[in-house]
């Protein structure tokens, strides 16, 4: 028979699922469709060596279903790491919901999608992501337990954005203490991009600690209400990358270090809450190469997983301080493995995750 070399479209047409770019060996992958209320949806687990997968749910309108499991395979693996470098004992797991948050969201929706979750039996956890809010994992905890980040007022840890700026304060201190020796940002100049929930808590706390903060966002209404409460700049200019600064931290979108700014980038440190900052892996290395110390972002904004941590643990909101400040030793540690082991930040943490879950798997076949 003759043979013939096939595109990485083609493959994914042949092997739908177990062929996908973005398929790492995930345990399981669950559709969940239902006629009724409109649901479609994939939940992945990546890994429950650990503990139990926990991810959010995104809800948002793919433009096709390659597109929605393709970012569920990413986001679940993302879990697994993020969860195992901090020191926690959760797998890796995520959902996404094909559809409008906007308009196609309804709580007979969200419920259907908890009883999905509930099938599962505590394999995976849901909680918030894109598209969803507290309220609706007050309506998925109606039908099921499996799920965490509910309101306070429901006995659950509430918004978790505090943390993650919390943890992602931690990140900054302890790369600012391998840079320049002292993790005191006082006088620092720090630019904030993205000034939501997270970016405007990171504010409050860079002020506090006395750095000299530039904040942007695409979003005028947010810059005024953050510049007015802070007494922080709001940022002039038509091109933040290239500004002179000691620190960059990115928490709008992800992919910011992409082709088009890696060069112009001329911050000493990167540290921020956004996801996937790294356009690429080669973008890591060439931060290295300009000697730009970046602390991982899988790492240092793992303070929102923390803080729901508390909800499966039910430890107090002392120890959920505790596992975020921990953030700093961790990343200090990273980048001084990083440096030994000449590898980028990036890969010695994924490589540190994955050896927790190398030696707990080994102990459990032992
Ligand atoms: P958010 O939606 O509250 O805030 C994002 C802000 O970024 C908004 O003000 C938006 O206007 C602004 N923005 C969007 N595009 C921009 C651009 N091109 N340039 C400048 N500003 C832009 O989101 P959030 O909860 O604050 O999260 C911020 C980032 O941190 C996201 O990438 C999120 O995935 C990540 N993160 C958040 C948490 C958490 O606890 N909320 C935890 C881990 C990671």
């Amino acid at each position: 028979m003759e043979s013939k070399v096939m595109s990485t479209k083609e493959l994914a047409k042949a092997d739908p699922v177990f062929g996908q770019l973005s398929f790492d060996d995930h345990e399981q992958i669950v559709f969940c469709n239902d006629k009724d209320t409109g649901l479609k949806a994939i939940i992945g687990i990546h890994n429950t060596v650990l503990g139990p997968a926990l991810g959010g749910t995104r809800m948002w309108n793919y433009v096709n279903e390659w597109e929605a499991l393709n970012d569920v395979l990413r986001l679940s693996r993302g879990m697994t790491f993020k969860s195992a470098i901090t020191g926690l004992n959760l797998g890796g797991g995520k959902a996404v919901i094909i559809g409008d948050a906007k308009t196609q969201k309804t709580p007979e929706l969200m419920r259907r999608f908890g009883q999905f979750v509930n099938s599962l039996s505590g394999k995976y956890i849901t909680a918030e992501d894109v598209g969803m809010s507290t309220e609706d994992m007050d309506t998925v905890r109606e039908v099921t337990p499996y799920v965490v980040g509910i309101s306070e007022s429901k006995g659950g840890s509430g918004n978790p954005s505090p943390t993650t700026a919390y943890g992602v304060l931690m990140g900054m201190k302890a790369a600012a203490k391998y840079k320049f020796g002292s993790d005191v940002l006082e006088g620092k100049l720090v630019f904030v991009e993205g000034v939501g929930s997270v970016g405007e808590a990171l504010v409050e706390y860079l002020v506090k600690e006395g750095a000299k903060v530039t904040i942007t966002d695409i979003n005028e209404e947010r810059l005024e209400i953050v510049r007015d409460k802070f007494k922080v700049a709001i940022y002039q200019g038509d091109d933040v990358y290239s500004e002179n600064m000691d620190i960059y931290a990115p928490c709008a979108l992800g992919a910011t270090i992409n082709d088009a700014t890696i060069d112009k980038i001329r911050a000493k440190i990167i540290a921020g809450s956004a996801n996937n900052q790294l356009a690429h892996d080669r973008h890591g290395e060439m931060l290295q190469e300009k000697g730009i110390v970046y602390a991982p972002d899988f790492l240092i904004n793992a303070g929102g997983i923390i803080n729901v941590y508390a909800e499966i643990e039910k430890h107090s909101k002392q120890e959920t301080i505790r596992k975020t400040e921990n953030i700093y030793n961790t990343t200090l540690e990273i980048l001084e493995r990083a440096a030994a082991t000449d590898v980028t930040p990036n890969i010695a943490a994924l490589n540190m995750a994955k050896e927790r879950i190398a030696k707990r798997k080994s102990e459990a076949s032992k």
